[in-house]
């Protein structure tokens, strides 16, 4: 079987004793095993930090930038294995991985092309310098530079190239080495795209490895300079929050968790119009693409009272036709969940969903999947719940179900009602509203803009161009307050400050133009 090595100190190391089998989904084959017992993550820390990130701060922003460019032509190059693989062991359908490894690629390009109106070297102005004396000569001036440490990425099972990319991109270009850790289940498609990155030779030495497996002593041996990245469940970001460096040596961390994110239908929105057309085809797509393991599906759906039922057969009307199966196979459009873990959590998530709603579509997700033995694979089919009482409901706003499932729930038609709903998932890294009523969407944007990380505010006027509220794009920040992790991530070049020390500069003013321009 083939063997997953991890690649740190720029040598692709095995780990040793037991191993952790890697699946195929939909057949439950071994696909790979890995470890990681054994490795040397000290040294591995060591060398990023000591040869990585000197050789990433000689070539300066604009450098790093073609570095990007490169890394984003390989993916590219390399994509159609990269799409067999996530087939093999994502259970991803063409489409679902194609929108994970496309989106690895674009998001490096973006950086790559904002890179081009950098700075040369490693030295960014924050805002506008200011008189801080009597006179002007007395002067104050924010600047950033790369932190002199590692950033090491944690990943979810869900976008192994995405994932990695997106992360990769900032920090690299930010002038920090990497440790990548993709999720373990899922692991072959990040390796792929190290493999493109170590073979075509594009990076300079210690600037990126990847851990394939666990994440053993890796993270006890980071320290101030040092970032931690992390994107997976609220339970696993507890734990690392509460790791003795992050907690003891002030280690800078930034974590991406859970989201019930919600979907609002306008008062205004009339039948047959194109923004309910919008708003179907979102609803269905987020619990379709990827079995529904985005971050970002909305999993709560609040429609107008007077127009719940007719809301819910339009949504099953468009669930019907779609055909759950073996993701290789044509025509098929969802694909399994990524583990045995997976469906058991999904499983029990819709059986808790199920004492407090009804079944609108899907009953609790059995389903005879296509070009599968019978008895194999990690299958659920869409669910579509409904519950009627949304203000006293428990488990459909605080219970992620991580798969293909979605609830529908009536609200009384006031922006203040539906903010209070929505507000009740506790934090989210998404929501989005559909109306063509300005002074509507005004208002949810009042209630919601706390709450949230980005609103997606859909209407007519973007029904033909929108990519709907799951896709993360490189130039929005991604992330949310409260159970969403309290990160951001992305957003153009801002993104890079988590990687940047911000310092102040206070002296003469001549002196700090002399460094500064
Ligand atoms: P997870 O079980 O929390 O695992 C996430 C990552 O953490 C994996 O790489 C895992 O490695 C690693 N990990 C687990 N325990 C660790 C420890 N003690 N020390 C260091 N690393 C550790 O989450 P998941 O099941 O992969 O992902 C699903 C969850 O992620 C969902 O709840 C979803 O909402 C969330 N998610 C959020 C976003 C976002 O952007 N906000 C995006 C995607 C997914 P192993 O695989 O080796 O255990």
């Amino acid at each position: 079987m083939r063997k997953l090595a991890s690649y740190v100190a720029d040598a692709w190391v095995e780990g040793e004793g037991p191993t952790t089998t890697l699946f195929n989904p939909a057949t439950e084959e071994p696909v790979a095993e890995t470890s990681t017992t054994g490795l040397d993550f000290a040294g591995a820390v060591g060398h990023a930090r000591k040869v990585g990130g000197p050789a990433l701060r000689e070539l300066g922003f604009r450098g790093r930038g073609e570095l990007l460019r490169q890394m984003a032509k390989a993916i590219h190059g390399g994509r159609e294995e990269l799409i067999a693989l996530a087939i093999e062991n994502g259970g991803n359908t063409r489409s679902d991985a194609k929108f994970d490894i496309d989106g690895a690629s674009a998001t490096l390009a973006a950086y790559a092309d904002w890179a081009e109106g950098l700075p040369e070297g490693n030295l960014l102005l924050d805002g506008d310098g200011v008189q801080v004396g009597r006179t002007a000569r007395l002067h104050g001036q924010h600047v950033m530079t790369p932190r002199r440490g590692v950033a090491v990425h944690v990943n979810a099972f869900n976008f192994p190239a995405w994932g990695l990319a997106e992360k990769a991109a900032v920090a690299i270009l930010a002038g920090m080495p990497v440790i990548s850790k993709p999720a373990t289940a899922t692991a072959l498609v990040a390796h792929g795209l190290v493999q493109l990155f170590v073979d075509q030779k594009i990076l300079p030495a210690g600037a990126l490895s990847l851990v394939c497996g666990g994440a053993g002593d890796l993270l006890s041996h980071l320290d101030g300079q040092d970032v931690l990245a992390f994107t997976g469940s609220s339970a696993t970001a507890q734990k690392l929050r509460a790791g003795e460096g992050v907690i003891a040596r002030s280690v800078r961390i930034n974590v991406e968790a859970d989201s019930l994110n919600a979907a609002v239908l306008g008062p205004d929105v009339s039948p047959g119009s194109d923004s309910e057309r919008l708003f179907v085809r979102d609803v269905v797509r987020d619990m379709t693409q990827k079995a529904g393991q985005k971050c970002t599906a909305i999993r709560r759906v609040f429609v107008p009272a007077d127009r719940l039922d007719e809301i819910g057969e339009a949504l099953a009307a468009e669930l019907e036709p779609i055909v759950v199966g073996n993701p290789g196979s044509d025509g098929v459009r969802v694909g399994p969940l990524a583990t045995a873990a997976q469906l058991r959590d999904v499983t029990a998530g819709i059986a808790r969903l199920a004492e407090e709603t009804d079944a609108l579509f899907g009953g609790t997700g059995s389903v005879q999947p296509k070009d599968v033995p019978e008895g194999n694979g990690y299958f659920v089919g869409p669910v579509l719940r409904l519950s009627r009482d949304p203000a006293a409901a428990r488990a459909l706003h605080d219970h992620e179900v991580f798969g293909p499932v979605s609830t529908v729930a009536p609200y009384g038609g006031s922006a203040e009602e539906a903010g209070a709903l929505v507000r009740r998932g506790g934090g989210s890294l998404v929501c989005s509203l559909y109306s063509d009523d300005r002074d509507f969407l005004a208002s949810m944007v009042g209630e919601l803009a706390a709450a949230s990380g980005r609103l997606y505010l859909g209407s007519a006027k973007v029904a033909d161009q929108s990519p709907g509220p799951g896709t993360v794009l490189p130039m929005l920040m991604h992330g949310g307050p409260g159970r969403a992790g309290g990160g951001e991530e992305l957003g153009g070049l801002p993104g890079l400050r988590l990687y940047l020390q911000r310092t102040a500069l206070q002296g003469d003013k001549s002196f700090i133009k002399f460094i500064t321009e």
